[in-house]
């Protein structure tokens, strides 16, 4: 059987099931090749308790999109296990609750496109049967969209949706190559979360901006406020946008 993908809406009923019984548990997890988003790193990195620097040397393994000159994160293959994910046990997940956004999605694949006449954004989804995954066919009695909800999935795909909107504004404005130095400020804002907190509060990297006290303490006091900072910060400094903070 080749790769099948099979369009599905959030009514469909989801024919898939996973289970420790299947034939096939974890092999989904010893053969990857997937690209981690930075809050993907976020959350792995917190559930590990390493500092993102040690964290994305540890596990992960930096790429330069050959067309756009953005920085690309896989997990580091490791000579003694290849392509497994690090974080595979013989019982599931180490970091289940933390686990990247695309472990929370497969075997779905969703896109995103705004509605040219609301200018909402529109999901689509489809099935990728693959022939290592025995979880197809089983009828687990939830429809695509209860799947969705138990895999807890909406705070990733949103925070991801911010990604993809920055990477479709460089397409926009700066089509082709970043320069490496812009490559090294992408990803110290959006992968590299503890060198740019430190690069803001001890190494003065806002001072020239002149912002507000207050703001700054209000970005640098959690991940999150920081990485969407990050990418603010991004926007304006490599694409010339206004700083939104
Ligand atoms: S291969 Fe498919 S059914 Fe098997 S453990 Fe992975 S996701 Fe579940
Ligand atoms: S993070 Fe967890 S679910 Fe994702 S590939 Fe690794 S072990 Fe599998």
């Amino acid at each position: 059987m080749n790769d099948e993908m099979l369009p599905v809406t959030l009514e469909d009923p989801m024919q898939f099931n996973c289970s420790a019984d299947n034939p096939c548990f974890n092999q989904c997890c010893r053969d990857l090749n997937q690209a981690l988003t930075p809050y993907d790193v976020l959350r792995m990195k917190n559930a590990v308790n390493l500092p993102s620097g040690q964290f994305l040397q540890k596990y992960t393994a930096r790429h330069t999109g050959p067309g756009s000159g953005l920085p690309v994160l896989t997990f580091k293959p490791n000579p003694a296990t290849g392509h497994a994910c690090p974080f595979v046990t013989d019982s599931g997940c180490f970091i289940y609750k933390d686990r990247p956004g695309s472990c929370r999605m497969y075997p779905l694949a969703r896109a995103v496109a705004k509605d040219r006449r609301t200018g909402e954004k529109v999901e689509y989804f489809a099935l990728i049967e693959e022939e290592h995954c025995k979880g197809f066919g089983a009828q687990g009695g939830k429809t695509v969209a209860q799947w969705l909800k138990g895999q807890d999935v909406v705070d990733h795909n949103t925070e991801n949706d911010k990604i993809l909107e920055l990477i479709s504004l460089k397409n926009q404005i700066r089509p082709g190559q970043l320069e490496g130095a812009e490559e090294d400020i992408f990803y110290m804002a959006l992968y590299d979360l503890d060198n740019f907190r430190i690069q803001i509060e001890e190494k003065g990297l806002l001072a020239s901006l002149d912002l507000p006290k207050g703001s700054v303490e209000k970005i640098v006091t959690d991940d999150l406020s920081l990485l969407n900072f990050g990418i603010a910060w991004v926007k304006y400094q490599l694409f010339g946008k206004d700083l939104e903070i």
